[in-house]
């Protein structure tokens, strides 16, 4: 039997990651420290004979007995109201963690694969997004302490690639959603869902015709177990390349829930990407993966998803300090 250790498992990809890789027939270990994670999010593994979690903190010394064939790093925050709120966490897990864990990884002779991001493009001037472009970052903005992290995360991969002949693979996630998403988090689809359901106006930031292109869980995962069990070891998109304009998106969530509250126009932050979409024709080419889940398909899923969720999770206050960090 094989062993995956998953850093960030129980966070919104990490947990769906479990998920997959116990009912591909491996062992998982899940670890996580649970600043953003949620144990809600792999409760139903517990107990799972071959599953187990390690309450950790990955940005120190790394510790894990017996065989690893498999190590995915997913531990990190994920959305610019995190990076305001944790920047230095945010720099650590990007850096600190990795040096850790490709350091696990030549150790234990396993393949290891990094969750990336389209934030490497930063706010691009190429579009679609292809893998050879170098990308636009501002490394002092208020998003540069995930963008240039995961900048330098795949830099130590590769040269631990190059260096050491560690196993590597690099996945370059564009927006992805879906159930288990964090309904506080800030981030742009459970931001106007949470406020459907708690009877808000809707929060456009900038003008709203800023672009995204959105990927549902399930495709994502199908791709990450491809490129994981490919020899491929340059980096490589995974995302849905159906773009849309966040105004129109917010005219979506309000049919979806039809909910009578209207949209406000709030500044956009800084360094906010104007458009973004990724050219997935290499995930095409050498995982022969490309996404099968439409938006409204999607969408309806996530909904019921969030609509179960406890009146506690729903008016947490977190999302009520986001006010500060939005001018
Ligand atoms: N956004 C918005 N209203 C919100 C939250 C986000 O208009 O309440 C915008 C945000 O400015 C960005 C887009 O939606 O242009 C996607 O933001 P998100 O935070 O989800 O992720 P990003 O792709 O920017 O990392």
């Amino acid at each position: 039997m094989k062993t995956v250790l998953i850093t960030g498992a129980a966070g919104f990809l990490g947990s769906h990651l479990c998920d997959r890789f116990l009912k591909e027939g491996l062992k998982v270990i899940a670890m996580d420290n649970l600043i953003t994670g949620d144990m809600d999010n792999i409760q139903h593994l517990i107990g799972n004979e071959h599953f187990s979690f390690i309450h950790h903190d990955v940005t120190n010394y790394v510790h894990v007995s017996g065989k690893l064939d498999y190590i995915m790093h997913f531990a990190s925050p994920a959305s610019p109201i995190d990076y305001l709120k944790i920047p230095i966490q945010t720099l650590k897990v990007g850096s600190l963690a990795i040096h850790n864990l490709l350091g696990l990884a030549r150790e234990k002779k396993a393949r290891i694969i990094i969750a990336s991001t389209s934030e490497i493009y930063g706010d691009p001037q190429v579009h679609p997004q292809h893998e050879e472009y170098w990308g636009h970052v501002n490394p002092v903005g208020p998003r540069g302490v995930y963008d240039e992290a995961k900048r330098f995360q795949e830099a130590m991969t590769m040269a631990y690639n190059r260096y050491h002949g560690v196993e590597t693979r690099i996945v370059r996630i564009f927006n992805t959603y879906g159930p288990r998403m964090r309904l506080n988090d800030g981030r742009v689809l459970p931001a106007f869902i949470g406020q459907a359901l708690r009877g808000e106006d809707l929060t456009i930031f900038g003008d709203g015709t800023q672009t995204r292109s959105f990927c549902y869980v399930d495709d994502l995962v199908e791709g990450i177990y491809r490129l994981l069990m490919s020899d491929y070891d340059e980096p490589v998109n995974i995302g849905n390349p159906d773009e849309i304009m966040i105004k129109e998106f917010a005219e979506e969530i309000i049919k979806l829930t039809g909910t009578t509250q209207k949209v406000v126009y709030k500044d956009l932050p800084q360094d906010d990407p104007k458009q973004r979409r990724p050219d997935i024709s290499l995930a095409q080419k050498v995982l022969g993966w490309e996404p099968k889940v439409n938006r409204s398909e999607g969408l309806k899923i996530t909904y019921s998803y969030f609509k179960s969720l406890s009146e506690e999770k729903l008016y947490r206050v977190e999302h009520k300090d986001f006010a500060k960090y939005i001018k």
